[in-house]
């Protein structure tokens, strides 16, 4: 496999877990979620999680320096050394420069950066009604994507609830920060010719087929 590089960029809700979930297995490479490894340091009550947590609640960003620490140690370990897919960092342009700076030192570069574009509406939609597993995140929708058995994880059968953030008024200020903070990272990566946009508004395996495509693409580059 051809060393790839991938940013899942999107607003909340946009699908960046669900659709990282099939990347992750379609091409075994280590899966960095900022938001899960936040979450796993909340529940585990780190220094990071303790500090995260009031932004998190809030719907606000927390603070770059918390989280660019947190990535360069990743993408700089041994198990990415074959590639990576982030999935919500960067998530401001100073985390972006921060990743550029990391990735110079080590010789890499980032292969795309995928844009999964959502109108707002249907943002309102999917996290109104998105649920997570209480072990793992795994994510499911009442409507969209249910589980099997109401209100329990099929992967790991453990309980299905709603995350704090997903409250209507947190949904609403995370809508904020997306436009603000994250939404000008599309031009960046555009005038760096790393973007590619793929339209999130239809069923997730249209959305999973186009990001193949996609890939499948960007590998044959690589490979040549
Ligand atoms: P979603 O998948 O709905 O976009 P995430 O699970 O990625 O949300 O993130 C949840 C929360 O974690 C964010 O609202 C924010 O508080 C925090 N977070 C995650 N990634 C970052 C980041 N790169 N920079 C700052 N805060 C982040
Ligand atoms: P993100 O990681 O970008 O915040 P998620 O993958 O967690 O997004 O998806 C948000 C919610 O929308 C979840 O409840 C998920 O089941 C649902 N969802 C994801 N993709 C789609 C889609 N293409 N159509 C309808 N619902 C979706």
């Amino acid at each position: 496999m051809a060393h790839l590089n991938l940013i899942l960029l999107g607003p909340p809700g946009s699908g960046k877990g669900t659709q990282g979930e099939r990347l992750q297995e379609d091409l075994e490479l280590p899966y960095y979620a900022t938001g899960d490894i936040l979450r796993a340091a909340v529940r585990e009550g780190t220094a990071i999680g303790l500090e995260a947590k009031e932004y998190m609640d809030r719907g606000d960003l927390v603070p770059d320096e918390v989280i660019i620490g947190v990535i360069a140690e990743r993408i700089a370990s041994p198990e990415a050394a074959h590639g990576f897919i982030l999935d919500g960092f960067p998530r401001t342009l100073p985390q972006a420069e921060a990743l550029e700076e990391k990735l110079d030192e080590i010789s890499l570069q980032i292969g795309a950066v995928i844009l999964i574009d959502v109108p707002d509406e249907e943002i309102v939609r999917r996290l109104g009604g998105r649920r997570v597993c209480t072990e793992a995140d795994h994510v499911y929708h009442v409507d969209f994507n249910p589980p099997e058995k109401e209100g329990i994880c099929d992967i790991d059968g453990s309980e299905l609830v709603t995350r704090d953030d997903d409250a209507p008024e947190t949904i609403r200020n995370r809508l904020v920060q997306y436009h603000e903070k994250t939404a000008p990272l599309v031009d960046f990566y555009e005038k760096q010719a790393l973007l590619d946009r793929v339209d999130g508004a239809r069923a997730p395996d249209e959305v999973a087929e186009s990001i193949r495509a996609l890939v499948a693409t960007l590998s044959l580059e690589e490979d040549n």
